[in-house]
């Protein structure tokens, strides 16, 4: 018999008790397995924080280019 694995909220590290309590806010990448989701409850969606990998693509994206344009405050 297979036990689900219960939801936590990321935010407040509580326990989501149903599907009505909690959403799903992103998934993170593993070095070591598959992606985890990341959860939280409807009132704490929004203190999840930021998505780490998506801000260091967006970074990436904004480096290239600026350095496409011939660098950022450069000579
Ligand atoms: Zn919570």
């Amino acid at each position: 018999m297979t036990v689900a694995t219960p939801r936590v909220c990321r935010p407040c590290g509580q326990v989501i008790t149903g599907p009505a309590d909690g959403v799903l806010v992103r998934v993170e990448p593993s070095i070591s397995g598959p992606p985890r989701p990341v959860y939280a409850h409807l009132d704490h969606a929004n203190l999840a924080g930021p998505d780490a990998a998506r801000l260091r693509l967006l970074a990436d994206v904004l480096a290239r280019k600026l350095d496409a344009l011939g660098g950022a405050g450069g000579e």
